[in-house]
């Protein structure tokens, strides 16, 4: 069993991938060939955003949204702790401080009531984080931005294609971002990202940005990186997108599968009503996860864990807070286990992945009704 199918999914797709690959070796053009503009605006379509900018991955579009903010050393911003590290990351990368506010211990995006007292003069941005797959409380985070005139950046690296109040993440704020790291719900092969906005003037100072700042052919207008993605993972991801839905669609039915098996009994990020779920990962919340770990690997089931260390606590970031400055947060990083996830994930597998963990916490597995229709292949 594999943590995420990579290679089913490419099986799935492979003609799509395989035709847009070659028409890319055909033409010849690698950088800024026309699969980027395609790509960009068939995701701009999808998102319902004005604007989409590829970029040369989710690290990027992050550092790239800030720079076309203007932050400024000694700027603020205000974020979660229980994130990748590349969410402080950039913000530490352009001389600005990130301020960690804790968790929602029910979702474990960040929780919107702990953010306004956190707020100074200095303060620029708000990044939360759509953590799992479910977007975060965006309507509050936007509410507070209003309220103190700041812009809010949606790290959307783990759910681009789901919804909140029926629009899709990367189009519920300033600027949303997303990453194409092949594990992602929306992979490539390779590195790869996109920024999302309305602001046509947030967009232009991005697509500068993205080329060194170049506003026409060396003129450099502002300071910028060297942040594009290449077309042959922009033709993959417009190959990849023509099943995305479908594949959305599955990574529920896995996680429905899980739920039959593990609601009431195993502790669940909780699922807000409002929004929907791409399921990045699949996690559950447990004592003693070492040892349900190792008994799941014994089993054949392989896990991760999202993230073991939350960012206050980093070494290279523990300077920026006290320890127990996000105790919410610490507590979640010791428990939460990530449970194989994927749309090509059979529901056979998901059952006895949940039948594994609740035998590794000693909780009664219950009879399942096994439904033959529910074990014959889903076709698209
Ligand atoms: C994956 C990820 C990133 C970084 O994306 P890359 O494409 O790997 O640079 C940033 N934030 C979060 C929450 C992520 O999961």
């Amino acid at each position: 069993m594999e943590f995420i199918d990579l290679k089913a999914q490419y099986r799935a797709s492979r003609e799509l991938i395989n035709t847009r690959i070659n028409a890319v070796l055909e033409h010849g053009q690698y950088i800024l060939g026309p699969e980027v503009a395609e790509l960009e605006a068939r995701l701009a379509a999808f998102t319902g955003a004005r604007h989409c900018i590829t970029v040369a991955s989710g690290t990027e579009a992050l550092l790239i949204s800030l720079m076309a903010l203007g932050l400024r050393p000694g700027d603020e911003v205000i974020t979660t702790p229980f994130s990748f590290i590349a969410t402080a990351e950039v913000i530490v990368l352009l001389g600005a401080v990130p301020v960690f506010v804790d968790i929602d211990p029910a979702t474990c995006n960040i929780a919107p009531g702990l953010i306004e007292e956190r707020i100074t003069p200095r303060t620029r941005a708000i990044m939360p984080v759509s953590l799992y797959g479910q977007p975060a409380d965006m309507e509050e985070i936007n509410a507070i931005a209003t309220r103190h005139k700041l812009a809010v950046i949606e790290d959307a690296a783990q759910s681009f294609g789901a919804t909140y109040r029926g629009r899709r993440s990367c189009n519920l704020s300033t600027i949303g971002c997303t990453s194409f790291f092949p594990s992602k719900p929306l992979g490539c092969y390779g590195d790869g990202g996109a920024l999302f906005t309305n602001d046509d003037a947030i967009a232009a100072a991005a697509r500068e940005i993205r080329v060194h700042g170049q506003s026409r052919r060396y003129v450099h207008t502002r300071v910028g990186v060297g942040g594009r993605m290449d077309t042959l993972q922009c033709a993959i991801v417009l190959a990849k997108l023509e099943r995305f839905e479908w594949e959305i669609a599955q990574r529920q039915r896995v996680a429905d599968s899980y739920e039959a098996l593990l609601s009431g009994r195993v502790q669940l990020v909780g699922q807000a009503r409002d929004r929907t779920n791409v399921f990045a990962q699949y996690t559950v919340v447990v004592e003693e996860r070492e040892r349900v770990q190792a008994e799941l690997h014994a089993a054949g089931i392989p896990t991760a864990v999202h993230y073991p260390v939350p960012m206050h606590l980093q070494p290279a970031y523990a300077h920026l807070s006290t320890a127990d400055a996000c105790p919410v947060a610490s507590s979640m990083a010791a428990r939460v286990l990530s449970l194989p996830m994927g749309p090509y994930l059979p529901e056979e597998e998901a059952r006895q992945v949940a039948q594994a963990l609740l035998r590794a916490l000693r909780i009664p597995v219950p009879a399942v009704d096994v439904d033959p229709e529910a074990l014959a292949p889903t076709a698209v």
